[in-house]
């Protein structure tokens, strides 16, 4: 089913929007406490200048920090723009999703992959980790995913055509696998043999893993480009306005694939 904005379509569009909201107010816990090695369960919300536990009313997605303008009811203390961008990309890509997937189990293995990469994408930006529990834990959930739903790749078709469906499926992440993480294996390891330093540490190949069993070569290969463009564009412009000096400032890689990836799903109609 192919997502249309016909008349009983566009309450479940909203649905995955509201989900959207909620998921991101949880993965702001995530971003928040995954790197800090905090459990994402408890204690309550609270925050992290005053130690107030953060009422229920103050804890709205979106709601609350245009209520409060941004600043905790206790302290005062401004509250990060990362949270309620949290909140609103995911709900856009939630969205989107429902919108190209409709009731589908593919709309919740995207649903799911959203998630992680918006969690993965500010974890990367702020702290420069990619932690294992979402990357590793993903690829983990994704390979689970490959053996029920189609991995989106032409690739085990081609060179299995009489194979299960799950076997094709598996294979296609497997190829995608090998094309998207050897290159980027072999060209790190060269460059660290010949500065002497760490061009691409283990998360990012990690993650190159993660959207392979995700989203099989072609969207994997499409992700790459948007993220390699992006990062020479985008991060080469932010060093050179800034001044940042190459030799010792570390671009957020793991972002600029997130961001990338995040479309790669949601482009049904230009990638076969
Ligand atoms: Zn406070």
């Amino acid at each position: 089913m192919r997502g249309r904005l016909s008349a009983d379509f566009v309450p479940y569009v909203a649905l995955a929007a509201l989900a959207g909201l909620l998921i991101g107010s949880f993965l702001n816990v995530c971003i928040y406490r995954i790197p800090r090695d905090l459990s994402v369960v408890t204690p309550r919300s609270f925050c992290p200048e005053c130690g107030r536990a953060i009422a229920w009313y103050d804890n709205i997605p979106l709601f609350s920090f245009l209520l409060l303008r941004g600043r905790c009811r206790a302290c005062g203390q401004s509250i990060p723009l990362s949270y309620p961008l949290v909140e609103l990309s995911t709900s856009v890509l939630f969205a989107f999703v429902a919108y190209e997937y409709g009731w589908t189990p593919a709309a919740l293995k995207w649903f799911l992959f959203e998630a992680i990469l918006v969690a993965l994408f500010w974890i990367d930006l702020e702290e420069r980790i990619l932690p294992n529990e979402l990357t590793l834990g993903g690829i983990a959930v994704g390979l689970i995913f490959a053996f029920f739903i189609a991995v989106p790749s032409a690739a085990g078709e081609l060179l299995l055509p009489d194979a299960k469906p799950a076997f094709k499926s598996l294979l296609s992440a497997a190829v995608a696998s090998v094309v998207l993480v050897a290159p980027i294996w072999v060209l790190g390891k060269a460059y660290s043999w010949i500065r002497k330093r760490d061009a691409l540490g283990g998360g990012d190949v990690k993650l190159l893993l993660l959207l392979s069993v995700f989203l099989g070569l072609e969207r994997g290969l499409f992700a790459t480009l948007v993220g390699a463009l992006g990062g020479t564009f985008i991060g080469g412009g932010y060093m050179l306005a800034t001044r940042r000096d190459p030799a010792t400032y570390q671009l957020p890689f793991g972002t600029f694939l997130c961001a990338g990836a995040s479309l790669a799903p949601l482009l049904t109609r230009w990638i076969p």
